[in-house]
């Protein structure tokens, strides 16, 4: 009995079940370079190339190793627009039994997978995908009759069953399971200390092909193909790991959270993209970590980096998967406004979110804090629809995928999920980014004003935001404090303060 074999963008792990098994009399493999996948949302231009170019060399080294794929490349004349279209291009008259996919990270696709299959009498067969240290059936194991379902004891629970930074009594190396409270620092007044460059590299030919490709295909997208450098092969995402973890993991960790002017990465490794990719295997990433812990690298560093990797994106998975589809329908603070201009990099007159918005148009990327703690942040005092967030995020950003965006946008970053996921919103004013970063000290606002010509509009909306959600947040512990500052102020300045964000409001929507 015969198979078809698809494989897609974001599983392009080398050892691939569907290669390691591959038998050329049972089964065809195929690949294709979907319209669709790149338009619905219009992607960032180096977010397509990046997918492409690792698709083409994906095909490249299975060639290399005799192993046929066919394979659609995105053509001016010829595109494919959907998946649909390429299993109606690859279903032949040669009537293959069965269609096998490895997991889906984006519950979309599965279902237009299974709509296919049923229309054509297929029957589909979905295998578990190895990358990951755990399977959504893990997940639900875990999550069974527990009231809340936080990350920590997830996470802890993997530390000890794959023996992760443990010492030999059980215990966790350093006595506590995590050294969050080491990793807040800023820059202070002095600025960044010398800050190794990121690892590019250069596009070969193929990556230089898909660059063309993109600019005539998709030249009305956001962002420009110009200056890519990601890693585009297993090999290239293992030298970067490597890079990461020589230049820059030392100082990783206490430096997690800081922002600078100028600086895209600072300390961070820019290895999402290739982890999500699959180009980069997870355990790795930990046993590289480990290894340097070793020789030497510090313990908060090591453990921050861990704890994102098998802490932080299997929980988010096992999330997804647990509540999807109704998670992407959830909007518990009943946000509606769209996203505004600025977030498209339109131009504001915010220096955090100009800033911010200019690593995401220059890099498909910005390092997580900015996202969470000023794009998001912004996003979600503004009021924007969840979902509309997570489809910008999806659109703009190269490492997103179905699976890590919708779980960090709708829950981490918006609370839509009214605390499923994150304990309290990531809510602050302008003196959390002017605490961490430079970038109020060149903004015509100031970050310590709620009102007045030089008010900041992160600290209007933030009163506005926490008024509005008062009896929301009333019995939230972790909101005590935020709740108690706003009820020190008085009832006419929080009728100004309304009055003052309403406007904003007003006028971000009225520049879309
Ligand atoms: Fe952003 Fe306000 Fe700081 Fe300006 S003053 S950079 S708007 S937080």
């Amino acid at each position: 009995m015969r198979s078809l074999h698809f494989l897609f963008g974001d599983q392009l792990m080398k050892d691939h079940p569907f290669l390691v098994d591959f038998d050329p009399e049972q089964h065809r493999l195929a690949m294709a370079e979907v319209v669709d996948a790149a338009s619905i949302p219009k992607a960032h231009k180096k977010k397509i190339v990046l997918f492409f170019s690792a698709m083409r060399h994906f095909k490249q080294a299975c060639f290399q190793q005799e192993i046929d794929i066919e394979y659609i490349q995105l053509h001016k004349k010829d595109r494919c627009m959907s998946f649909s279209e390429a299993l109606d291009r690859f279903w032949t008259d040669e009537a293959f039994k069965t269609l096998c996919v490895m997991q889906p990270g984006d519950v979309a696709v599965e279902n237009e997978f299974r709509a296919w299959c049923c229309k054509h009498g297929v029957t589909l067969e979905i295998v578990p995908d190895p990358h990951f240290y755990t399977t959504p059936e893990d997940f639900s194991s875990f999550s069974k009759g527990r009231k809340s379902i936080r990350m920590e004891y997830f996470y802890r629970n993997l530390r000890k069953k794959y023996k992760i930074l443990m010492d030999k009594e059980g215990q966790p190396i350093g006595g506590q399971w995590n050294f969050d409270h080491d990793n807040r620092k800023s820059f202070g007044k002095q600025g960044p200390p010398e800050i190794p460059p990121i690892k590019g590299f250069e596009p070969d030919k193929i990556t230089l092909q898909v660059m063309e490709d993109v600019d005539v295909n998709f030249s009305h997208h956001p962002g420009t193909v110009k200056g890519f450098d990601y890693p585009v092969t297993p090999q290239q995402a293992e030298i970067a790991l490597e890079d990461f973890i020589n230049t820059r993991l030392v100082n990783y960790g206490r430096y997690q959270d800081a922002m600078a002017t100028g600086h895209t990465f600072l300390f961070h490794g820019r290895l999402s993209s290739s982890l999500n990719l699959h180009l980069l295997n997870p355990r790795i990433c930990v046993q590289k970590a480990e290894e340097a812990m070793i020789a030497g690298a510090p313990l908060n560093a090591v453990e921050g980096f861990i704890r994102q990797i098998l802490g932080w994106r299997e929980y988010v998975r096992g999330i997804y998967f647990q509540m999807m589809p109704s998670y992407e329908q959830l909007n518990a603070l009943d946000a509606e406004e769209d996203v505004p201009a600025s977030l498209w990099g339109k131009g504001s007159t915010m220096k955090c979110i100009d800033e911010s918005m200019h690593h995401v148009m220059e890099h498909a990327y910005t390092h997580h804090i900015e996202r969470l703690m000023v794009l998001g942040l912004y996003a979600m005092l503004l009021g924007v629809h969840p979902q509309k967030l997570h489809i910008w995020h999806m659109a703009l950003f190269a490492d997103a995928i179905d699976w890590v965006s919708m779980p960090n946008v709708m829950g981490m970053s918006q609370y839509a999920d009214n605390g499923y996921l994150a304990s309290k919103p990531y809510c602050a004013s302008g003196a959390y980014i002017n605490r961490m970063s430079d970038y109020c000290r060149q903004c015509q606002y100031d970050p310590s004003q709620a009102l007045g010509p030089k008010a900041c509009p992160m600290t209007t909306l933030y009163w506005r935001f926490l008024a509005k959600h008062k009896e929301r947040f009333a019995n939230n512990p972790r909101m005590t404090m935020q709740l108690k500052n706003l009820d020190r102020k008085s009832v006419t300045e929080l009728d100004a303060i309304m009055t003052l964000g309403d406007q904003w409001v007003l006028k971000e929507r009225q520049n879309l």
